[in-house]
């Protein structure tokens, strides 16, 4: 139904008067005073300050419950004052919010984060620049490419001549500044992407006339991205949407420590060479999201190269070992990269929203340089013109501020520690009967599943059964379940595929990451203890009663 102009305007006519709006009251939430802003931000730290002193992971509430309060879906006509809304956010999302800064939350790659990040959130927000171009951030686009220089250098440690000459050069681009690590693996892949189907005699380049065009003028039958099966899923996003479509996406097996298996990655490489593919990068994984590995980086490099591919990492968790003398050989071959993906809301505990795509060479990016009257001027600095993003808040702001105030030897630190504990808690794992660790930790992740008692005795003689293994799946599924419903302390959980009986058979496992700084010994030793407590709860013979479930995971 249409409203006639009239009616339209006979109903604004009549809103208006019913309306009694305090513009006044509008006003001042945009001319605040000093003494208004203390007092709000007093209320937002005493929230603040109880939510991050909460030892437990969460609370109880059953999520039915908790979206059941979310459900009016009407704006308030009548604005509502600051403290009631504080209360109403405080009782209603702060309450039942996880705690990932609690020292026992340690089943993902999100935990504590240092205190002065928090202050500096609200001076992101007072000084509210956009990013994306130099007409509304203008000393923010020179610092936000010092800091990405900086990160890129601890990377790739090429000359002061070379960082002399691109650090500040609108040409040059050594790093992009996203909101995810999904961000930049998708950038990361549009440049290799425009980069393998660029331009050339007559033809305009893929990003002018379309994948379809490009890969007719070249000759291929399609195209292809290479890399192991625990490739993080924002790959699956970047092969869709740019038109490789999913059936692109090679998915390589790895070995049993969850590193590309190398051979069948030759065998991929060879394989689309034969079917005229065009290959338009291969991944390396530096720490997988699901257990950590580290693929054998400097292999892959040499392959990528012999293929004349693009080579990509994906070190978006594990990155930062690259602070770290005593662990950073483990990711040895990210320097060799053409491009490398670190997340900053991970392992360098920046807040959530920051992500990074480093460029070994530095003119990589203008593959997807885009221009606009209005903005993105060619040659200026405005950061927008080579980033899948617009708008982007001062989020350099963190990344620098964290380089600066923790600096490279607090970063070394921070990532020696979490692969410390990590140890420690692989070894109590390791010498506990009611734990099976699955594979040895290769950074800060360690996935283990709970034997119960019954079958602890043919665990331990190598003797379980695909039946064994099927129902031992089924427990560690409810026990994860239970333990994040009860709150105290909190793992995730992963489906591994382990190889038994001459076959691969996936089974579900506990996933810790220990990244906190605040988490202790005790903590690990807590954690592992509530499992223990929580499995006593669930009974085997209701688990193979349910035989369905087991059937299930087949
Ligand atoms: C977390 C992660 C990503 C995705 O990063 P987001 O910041 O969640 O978008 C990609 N790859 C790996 C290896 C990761 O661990």
């Amino acid at each position: 139904m249409t409203l006639s102009q009239q009616e339209l305007q006979s109903n604004y006519f009549l809103e208006k008067q019913t309306l009694h709006y305090d513009v006044e009251q509008l006003m001042r939430l945009f001319t605040s005073s000093q003494s208004t802003e203390e007092k709000m931000g007093e209320s937002i730290a005493n929230l603040s300050q109880d939510f991050l002193n909460a030892n437990n992971a969460s609370t109880d509430i059953e999520l039915d419950a908790l979206a059941e309060q979310f459900c009016d879906s009407r704006i308030p006509v009548d604005p509502t004052d600051f403290e009631s809304y504080i209360e109403y956010l405080s009782n209603n999302v702060i309450a039942h919010s996880i705690h990932t800064s609690s020292p026992r939350f340690i089943g993902h790659m999100t935990s504590a984060l240092p205190c002065f990040m928090r202050s500096l959130a609200k001076l992101m927000t007072a000084i509210n620049q956009n990013a994306v171009k130099i007409e509304t951030a203008k000393a923010l686009s020179f610092y936000e490419r010092q800091a990405l220089a900086m990160m890129h250098r601890q990377i790739y440690n090429f000359s002061d001549r070379f960082y002399a000459q691109h650090i500040q050069n609108s040409q040059s681009t050594l790093g992009v500044l996203v909101s995810g690590g999904t961000t930049a693996n998708i950038t990361a892949m549009w440049c290799a992407r425009n980069a393998a189907l660029a331009a050339k005699d007559d033809f305009l380049g893929v990003e002018k006339e379309g994948l379809i065009a490009a890969l007719n003028f070249y000759g291929y039958k399609g195209a292809a991205i290479i890399g192991s099966e625990l490739m993080h899923f924002s790959f699956d996003k970047a092969a869709d949407l740019l038109g490789i479509g999913n059936r692109g996406l090679i998915k390589v097996p790895v070995d049993s420590n969850n590193r590309i298996n190398l051979r069948s990655l030759l065998d991929a490489v060879a394989k689309c060479q034969e079917q005229n593919l065009c290959i338009i990068a291969i991944i390396g994984i530096a720490g997988t999201t699901d257990s950590g590995g580290v693929d054998p980086l400097l292999d892959i490099v040499a392959i990528a190269r012999e293929a004349n591919v693009h080579c990509h990492v994906d070190a978006a968790w594990g990155g930062p070992l690259i602070f770290s003398k005593q662990h950073r050989h483990k990711i040895a071959g990210i320097e060799k990269a053409d491009s490398v993906t670190i997340d900053g809301h991970k392992q360098l505990y920046l807040p959530m929203g920051i992500g990074m795509l480093f460029l070994r060479e530095p003119q990589m990016a203008k593959a997807i340089e885009k221009q606009a009257s209005y903005t993105m001027r060619k040659g200026s600095f405005d950061l927008g013109k080579r980033s899948l993003e617009g708008s982007r808040p001062a989020m350099a702001l963190f990344l620098h501020a964290g380089l600066n105030l923790i600096g490279s030897k607090g970063y070394e630190f921070l990532i020696d520690e979490g692969i410390r504990k990590t140890q420690y808690m692989a070894a109590r794992i390791r010498a506990m009967p009611e734990f099976e660790l699955l594979a040895e930790p290769d950074t800060n992740l360690v996935v283990y599943c709970y034997i119960p008692e019954p079958l602890r005795e043919s665990a331990a003689k190598q003797k379980l059964t695909e039946t064994d293994r099927l129902l031992i799946s089924q427990f560690n599924q409810r026990l994860q379940k239970m333990q994040r419903q009860a709150g105290r302390t909190f793992i995730s959980r992963t489906t591994k595929k382990i190889v038994r009986f001459g076959k691969e058979i996936p089974i579900i496992a506990l996933r810790a990451v220990l990244a906190n700084p605040l988490t202790t010994e005790n903590d690990i030793d807590a954690v592992l203890n509530d499992q223990i407590q929580i499995a006593a709860e669930i009974s085997l013979s209701d688990l193979l009663a349910d035989a369905d479930n087991v059937t299930q995971l087949q």
